[in-house]
């Protein structure tokens, strides 16, 4: 590979002085017309094409295929092999329509090429009927099944859906595969007017196709491999523009001065001596890596990512002494009020013990505590109250737990004005291709491994016929001494509807299976006072059992709760469960996690996918890799909507070696184009997103 790169660099030594004359010049402003404009597009079918994002000619020619045909033989009906992709071509006999159970319909067809006859059929495409009038000829893909042929694309006519690969778009259901097609066709000749972004030079060394031929060949592909070479040419620029973007985010931040807080002192040694255990080889790791950021004057952005339970919390209260032992303030702060009542638990007795004053900031606390809570040494809150203007007089280190949930805009919001160390944090591991792309401009420090006397969570998955056996294994644990948590289903509903359907749980566990046991119920509803006083009983082991909403889905911290069980865990994502089942196996005991479904034929593919993943392993890496498999590159940790994690051609797990090639090239891009495109690409986004 690299022999073969470097070959195209002398090549491009060779460069004519002047290349000839295309006939005809670029004119880039064509692609940005509106649909419209391009033949067979009308008014109705352009708002049609605007809900799958196409609004002007480039949407269009930018529009991924998400697979291709494979190159299928054509053969005589007589000669058809049985379950073997192929192609026969022939005319219609006679055509007739079914209803089918449910709300489904089958259209069958007799089709003859002179050999044979053979029955071809379709689901669901009622419309069909009419379009296959018998004599009319068709060309027809598909598989000889037990039935008849199963039409998996067919043409009227001239080969296109048919055709080795033929691209095949993403399904929608306002719009027929077929009409997008034609689409692309129409825009198809517009690529000519694609300026390349990318230098010669460098896409000379990269030895990359030009993007207008790129694009064509995404669309119509001679072979596989050419429609890959086109994916990766664009996927490369994609990740390009991302580099250069965050590249130039992370020079603006060199100008910027934060203080620098030396080297550990007392408090730290005397933190470190009323932490009842040894810190992890990964914790000291990461406190050298931070400490290194905090003496420099460059405002440290550093993610500390860790598993659920991995840690993080002692490594961030040790980023909040260091600003106090300064003179200066830490703020630590989270995404909800309960989380922030938590971590205020879990820090508050460590702060007086070193005589260091530590206050809860929600927005629930009246205008004066507020004040007050603004100028103790630690502050914890949420982000957003931290974020409306309470004035922190001299923040020094700011800790933001759960950074996927803020978005990458409001992490940016907080640097405004004052420059504080920042350390993100967060348990749902990022793989690490991701965290290149999307938090690039962080370091990166990880806890690898939870401490030692971790034991694995043992976690198992039945289905609701047999659900009464978990709560037996419950009632004999909870007997031994240890807690638990039961999580309600998740179900699209407002917060109210929520709470209610989580009281009425724990009320029918009290009368029934968990009547000998004290039941709690933790839901978004209640006013931040009593949830504080539930969640101080369940931690004083005054309740049993905390029946809960996923609120509990972040930072609750209580070891000896050793049992959940997550109803209808199929309605839940993978990043989620894994999130609820870190809330146990915290201390020393074994813990366990019983994820309750729905019958298994209820069940879509991905949702066994996820509930078995989760059984076979507690590694969260694992886990948020088999996750983006699941759902594709597209919908990552809520970071959708910034525009700058969704790909169009990037894959984050495939392209790592991509990547990698893009950030080197990012080093070197001079003015030009490129540049422009960045601009345009971060302009898009919302301005403070990069601050
Ligand atoms: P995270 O924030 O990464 O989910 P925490 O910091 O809350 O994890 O730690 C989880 C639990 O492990 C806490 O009860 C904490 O006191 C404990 N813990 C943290 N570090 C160690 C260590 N080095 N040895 C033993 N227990 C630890
Ligand atoms: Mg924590």
């Amino acid at each position: 590979m690299t022999a073969a790169r470097r070959q195209t660099v002398f090549a491009g030594l060779d460069q004519p002085q002047a290349w000839p004359p295309t006939p005809r010049a670029p004119r880039a402003q064509r692609l940005d017309a509106p649909v419209e404009s391009l033949g067979g597009v009308g008014a109705a079918l352009a708002r049609r094409l605007a809900k799958l994002g196409l609004a002007s000619v480039r949407d269009v020619l930018e529009h991924r295929p998400r697979r291709y045909e494979t190159a299928a033989d054509e053969v005589r009906i007589a000669a058809l092999p049985h379950d073997e992709e192929v192609v026969v071509v022939g005319e219609v006999l006679n055509v007739e329509r079914r209803p089918l159970r449910g709300r489904r319909t089958l259209v069958r067809a007799r089709v003859s090429d002179g050999s044979a006859t053979v029955s071809a059929q379709w689901f669901n495409q009622p419309w069909l009927a009419d379009q296959l009038r018998p004599g009319s000829r068709v060309r027809l893909r598909g598989k000889l099944g037990r039935f008849g042929f199963d039409v998996r694309s067919y043409d009227l006519g001239e080969a296109r859906a048919t055709a080795d690969f033929a691209p095949v778009y993403p399904a929608a259901e306002e719009i027929a595969a077929k009409t997008v097609r034609r689409v692309v066709d129409a825009a198809l000749p517009f690529a000519r007017d694609v300026l390349d972004p990318l230098p010669a030079e460098l896409r000379q060394r990269e030895s990359l196709p030009l993007k207008r031929d790129a694009l064509a060949a995404i669309h119509t592909p001679a072979s596989l491999d050419e429609a890959e070479r086109g994916r990766q040419r664009l996927a490369f620029e994609e990740l390009l523009l991302l580099q250069v973007g965050i590249a130039r985010r992370a020079a603006e931040r060199e100008h910027t001065l934060a203080a620098s807080l030396g080297e550990p002192g007392e408090l730290i040694r005397r933190y470190r001596e009323a932490l009842p255990f040894a810190l992890t080889p990964y914790q000291e790791q990461a406190i050298r890596e931070l400490d290194g950021d905090l003496a420099s004057t460059v405002p440290m952005q550093r993610l500390l990512q860790g598993d659920v339970g991995s840690g993080k919390t002692v490594v961030a209260l040790y980023a909040l002494l260091r600003a106090v032992e300064n003179g200066r303030q830490g703020a630590l702060m989270a995404p909800t009020e309960t989380l922030a009542e938590q971590h205020f638990l879990t820090i508050a007795d460590l702060c007086l013990e070193l005589g260091v004053t530590c206050a809860l900031l929600t927005s629930s606390s009246p205008k004066r505590d507020r004040d007050a809570a603004a100028h103790a040494d630690v502050v914890v809150g949420t982000h957003a109250l931290i974020q409306e203007g309470v004035e922190l007089r001299d923040l020094a280190v700011a800790v933001v737990d759960e950074q996927h949930r803020f978005g990458v805009e409001q992490r940016a919001a907080l640097v405004h004005g004052r420059a504080p160390h920042i350390l993100h944090m967060t348990a749902t591991p990022i793989p690490r291709t991701l965290a290149l792309t999307v938090y690039g401009d962080l370091a990166v420090s990880e806890i690898a491994k939870p401490p030692a006397s971790r034991k694995p969570i043992v976690t198992s998955w039945i289905t609701e016929d047999r659900a009464s056996e978990a709560y037996v294994r419950l009632t004999r644990l909870l007997g031994e001494g240890r807690q638990a948590y039961v999580v309600c289903p998740l179900i699209e509903a407002s917060e109210t509807s929520l709470a209610r359907a989580a009281e009425e749980e724990a009320e029918r566990l009290r009368r029934a299976e968990l009547r000998e046991f004290r039941v709690g119920c933790l839901h978004g509803r209640l006013r931040p006072a009593d949830r504080r006083d539930l969640m101080a009983r369940f931690t004083a082991h005054e309740l049993d059992v905390l029946v809960a909403t996923t609120v509990i889905e972040v930072g609750v911290d209580v070891a000896n709760a050793t049992v959940m069980i997550v109803q209808e865990a199929d309605r839940f994502g993978l990043a989620q469960l894994h999130q609820l089942r870190g809330r146990v196996g915290r201390g020393a005991e074994q813990s366990y996690c019983v994820l309750v479904s729905r019958a298994r034929d209820e069940l879509t593919e991905s949702a066994q996918a996820r509930l078995q993943a989760l059984c076979d392993t507690t590694d969260g890496f694992r886990l948020a890799e088999t996750d983006l498999e699941l759902r594709g590159g597209g919908a990552l940790l809520g970071t959708r909507q910034s525009g700058l994690s969704d790909f169009r051609f990037a894959h984050v797990l495939r392209d790592r070696e991509l990547l990698e090639r893009a950030r080197t090239a990012s080093r070197e891009v001079g003015p030009g184009p490129l540049q422009d495109a960045v601009d345009a690409l971060f302009a898009a986004v919302e301005p403070q997103t990069l601050a």
